[in-house]
């Protein structure tokens, strides 16, 4: 009998299997590329099925603070992303396919993992072969495995859909509208978006086109339920005509060099690669038709000639009920040797959906030396993704890292020293948390 099998090669499953890895042997499987989810592209271990941006830096939020938390871990993630880092203004951004190359290398290297390419259908098929699994199939979990599991559970899934934003090429911008430029920050040359500037007139016909478009009609009875961070750019323009003007094309902090005024609105393309060879039109993920996406995008002046490398799209993701189906250890009450990881248990995003699998790589690995290690207290960012998939909630839903899942601060403070107050707190007790752990855990040195 082996010991541990981990389902799903994406960020949550490389990072407990590389982390595993230190202490013990264990096998990988992964379905791509015999079988491909609706989103994902390549046969890369960790894709990065929409954005190439694992979103802020620094100790200011708590997604920056998570990043610091798993590189303290020994995070594999972390390291690629530095590796392959793209300029991208506060936030860090990746070359897409460096970084999951990156990944499936470190990971093929590793002559502890063994890795399988198959899709699992259903938990059964491994339960004679190994003593522990770790569900990591994530948001797009093949169809047939669901269904398995949706059947052990004993209770339906719930799920949303969540939308992606189109990619174009860099040579099919039209200059002549566009400039380099990050928010904020005009007095840097270049900057590192490219501002597709609109007027008040233009603004206005883009605005009608995006309400009129044909869209990808919803499955089935299923509810076209969005998570708010991932909402397509036609259901924000419903709420009314200045939404977006508030959200992904507000101008605020953006000049344009030719007129040295701030345009009434701006969509922002950020790069996708080091070449400079393509671009995703930020925030603007979609369920428009293919060619609406092409007819209304090019009603922007800059992209009147834009070539579409993707298109953005609409997919169902899907997520258990953790609170209800999870023990404290993150195992599935139906079947105590499973564990749960990643974006399937209710976090929301890549860099949280990894930190699930890096700590759960360190717990078992731990636990088969005797000394499990124990969860990080919900004052740490990581802490408090745990605590949410386990806080009772009616209507349970994924998140982000927030310093909104963690417990309150009490009393009066202006909304910056209250996150300045919250950071500090976060990073004395990740430093207590990982002083009690020090001890137990293997982290291989980084090269960052
Ligand atoms: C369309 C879409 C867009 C998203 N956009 C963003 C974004 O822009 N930014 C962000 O931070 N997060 C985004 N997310 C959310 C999410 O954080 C990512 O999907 C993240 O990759 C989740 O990590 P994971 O490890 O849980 O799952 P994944 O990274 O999806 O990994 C799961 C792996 O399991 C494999 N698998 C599935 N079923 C089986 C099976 N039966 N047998 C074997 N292997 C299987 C898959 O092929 C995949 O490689 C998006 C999600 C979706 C669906």
């Amino acid at each position: 009998m082996k010991h541990i099998c981990i389902i799903g090669a994406g960020l949550s499953g490389v990072e407990c299997a590389y982390t595993l890895s230190q202490y013990t042997d264990v096998t990988l499987i992964e379905m791509r590329p015999h079988v491909q989810s609706p989103a994902h592209k390549t046969s890369l271990f960790a894709e990065l099925v929409c954005s190439n941006s694992l979103r802020a830096f620094g100790r200011d939020s708590a997604i920056g603070l998570l990043k610091i938390e798993m590189s303290a871990l020994g995070s594999l993630v972390m390291e690629s992303a530095y590796k392959n880092q793209i300029p991208a203004g506060k936030a860090l951004a990746v070359d897409r396919t460096g970084f999951s190359e990156y990944i499936t290398d470190a990971i093929s290297k590793e002559s502890r993992i063994e890795v399988i390419h198959r899709e699992i259908c259903s938990l059964s098929e491994l339960e004679e072969e190994y003593d522990t699994l770790v569900l990591a199939t994530g948001p797009l979990t093949s169809q047939r495995l669901s269904s398995t599991l949706g059947q052990c559970i004993g209770q339906e899934y719930l799920y949303f859909y969540d939308a992606i934003a189109p990619i174009i090429s860099i040579d099919s911008v039209d200059m002549e509208h566009a400039f380099w430029g990050s928010r904020y920050q005009q007095e840097t040359e270049g900057g590192d978006y490219l501002n597709c500037p609109l007027t008040k007139e233009e603004y206005e016909v883009f605005y009608r086109a995006l309400l009129e478009g044909e869209k990808v009609p919803t499955h089935n009875a299923e509810k076209n339920i969005h998570f708010e961070g991932c909402m397509p750019i036609e259901s924000l323009a419903e709420r009314g005509e200045k939404t977006l003007l508030f959200g992904c094309l507000k101008p605020v902090g953006i000049y344009d060099p030719k007129t040295g005024k701030r345009p009434y609105a701006v969509v922002q393309l950020r790069l996708e690669d080091h070449n400079k060879s393509a671009c995703n039109l930020v925030g603007c993920q979609t369920r428009l038709l293919q060619k609406e996406q092409k007819r209304i995008f090019s009603l922007i002046p800059a992209l009147r000639n834009a070539e579409f490398i993707r298109y953005g799209s609409v997919h169902r993701n899907t997520y258990i009920d953790s609170p209800r189906m999870l023990s404290e250890e993150c195992t599935l009450h139906a079947k105590e040797h499973c564990y749960c990881i990643g974006q399937i248990t209710g976090v929301e995003g890549y860099v949280e959906s990894a930190s699930t699998g890096l700590w759960l790589g360190h717990y078992l690995g731990t636990k088969l030396l005797g000394s499990p290690i124990a969860k990080p207290p919900a004052t740490t960012a990581l802490g408090a993704l745990f605590s949410h998939i386990a806080r009772e909630n009616k209507n349970f839903q994924p998140s982000n890292a927030t310093f909104g899942l963690m417990p309150d601060i009490e009393g009066e403070y202006k909304k910056s020293e209250r996150r300045a107050l919250y950071a500090s707190r976060a990073e004395r007790d990740f430093q207590l948390y990982m002083d009690t752990i020090q001890p137990h855990i293997r982290v291989r040195k980084q090269s960052r």
